[in-house]
């Protein structure tokens, strides 16, 4: 993996100022792989593109439109070290993004919702509570929004489309979407969230591991 630079953001609002390192590859050894397309391991980072200001909870877009400069990785310069690194945005960020109407674009709000929903699917997996102000219902609505902004395209977006309706509990969407499914390369894993569907089950499964060499 190959890390850096440390790029400084700015908040349109304020001024205050965060660190965010930067990734030019990711290993994906170790790695969990999700039906809702989450990815999580100890190696993997990816670096998240919106931030909450600290000092004045605005939310803003890491990248070229708030970037200020950069510093090497390893560079240990005073005014470097006295910047704060960008936290990793929450659930609640998330909803609040879109409250705010921080995002652009389509395919910026779509990037949220799915955000949304994967984060929230790792919440319910994992048993740990929802933030205040966010319930199952609000989740449930952010797949009904998310399912809508997702076009048919390609497989991947077919393949979502399912996931989201049988999230929702919506089996019969969910099949005829994977029947429209028909690259060899997606075989195994819509096979897996067809069983999942004729089970009636509405939780996100675990696909595959991709396991650390020894
Ligand atoms: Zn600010």
């Amino acid at each position: 993996m190959r890390l850096g630079p440390d790029y400084v953001y700015q908040c349109p609002d304020c001024g205050e100022k965060v660190l965010q390192m930067d990734v030019q590859s990711v290993y994906s050894f170790g790695c969990s792989f999700y039906s809702d397309q989450r990815m999580d391991g100890p190696m993997f980072y990816s670096p998240a593109p919106i931030c909450r200001c600290k000092k004045c909870n605005h939310i803003y877009w890491l990248d070229h439109r708030n970037q200020t400069g950069s510093y090497p990785v390893l560079s240990e310069a005073p005014e470097k070290e006295a910047i704060p690194r960008a936290e990793t945005p929450t659930l609640k960020d998330y909803f609040d993004a879109i409250h705010q109407k921080a995002f652009h674009s389509k395919m910026e709000l779509t990037y949220l919702r799915k955000k949304i929903w994967q984060t929230g699917n790792r919440l319910l997996a994992s048993k740990t509570p929802l933030p205040s102000g966010c319930s199952r219902n609000d989740l449930l609505q952010n797949m009904q929004e998310l399912y809508l902004l997702v076009p048919d395209i390609n497989e991947n977006h077919k393949l979502m489309k399912a996931e989201l309706a049988r999230n929702m509990g919506d089996f019969e969407s969910c099949r005829e979407l994977l029947d429209y499914i028909i690259d060899r390369e997606y075989e195994e894993t819509t096979s897996r969230i067809l069983d999942e569907c004729f089970r009636e089950n509405t939780e996100t499964i675990l696909l595959w591991e991709d396991k650390i060499p020894c």
